[in-house]
């Protein structure tokens, strides 16, 4: 708690963000995006149906699964993977595009895809976000314990075995608040500038 990580030398500008679900990734990022407007998110293809207040080419490329199968074949994902029933992928060109003209890049991505950027770009920084403890993850996963017992226990099951892939990344930042965690990655991220 408190210092800052360092991460390993000779890294490129490449940021993976990862972790179990109903950590609270894509909770972070909003926080670090809307304090600092400039960091670089990629925006993923998504074949899941839009939330409301999710819009195309912002949160994520919305498309049916004949459009995600011509990004695949033609090669045009960084990764992908299927999480929960949908597909998920990294559009390839922006980023290359952008860390070719020397910026930073950063990816909020699930396990798989963070395993499958780990053997295209070993050079890239992999965090992990970690929960504050497990009964901290049980109470996010249980929520408003309007889920029946059994989606809960599955959820549960999955986490288990998410949590126990940690060794594999690079950090790892417990996500204790929302304001410190993002402090700490754009830490992360400039420590390479
Ligand atoms: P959600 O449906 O809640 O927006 O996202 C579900 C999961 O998909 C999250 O863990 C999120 O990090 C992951 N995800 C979002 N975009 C991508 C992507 O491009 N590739 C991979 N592998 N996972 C993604």
């Amino acid at each position: 708690q408190g210092a800052t990580p360092v991460p390993p030398e000779g890294r490129t500008r490449l940021t993976v963000l990862s972790g179990p679900s109903g950590v609270g990734k894509s909770t972070v990022v909003a926080h670090l995006r809307k304090e600092h407007p400039e960091v670089w998110l990629s925006v993923s293809a998504t074949t899941r149906r839009p939330r409301p207040g999710e819009r195309h080419g912002v949160h994520y490329f919305f498309m049916d699964n004949e459009e995600f199968d011509k990004l695949i074949a033609n090669g045009e994902l960084l990764e992908w993977a299927e999480f929960a029933g949908n597909r998920y992928g990294t559009p390839r060109k922006a980023v290359t595009e952008r860390l070719e003209a020397g910026g930073q890049v950063l990816l909020e991505i699930d396990l798989q895809g963070a395993r499958l950027v780990r053997e295209s770009m070993p050079d890239a920084l992999l965090v992990f976000l970690a929960p504050p403890s497990w009964d901290e993850l049980v109470r996010r996963l249980t929520g408003r314990g309007t889920e029946a017992p059994e989606v809960i226990e599955r959820r549960l099951t999955a986490a288990r075995t998410e949590l126990a892939a940690e060794p594999e990344f690079d950090v790892t930042l417990v996500n204790t608040s929302v304001g410190e965690v993002s402090a700490e990655l754009l830490a992360l991220m400039r420590a390479d500038d």
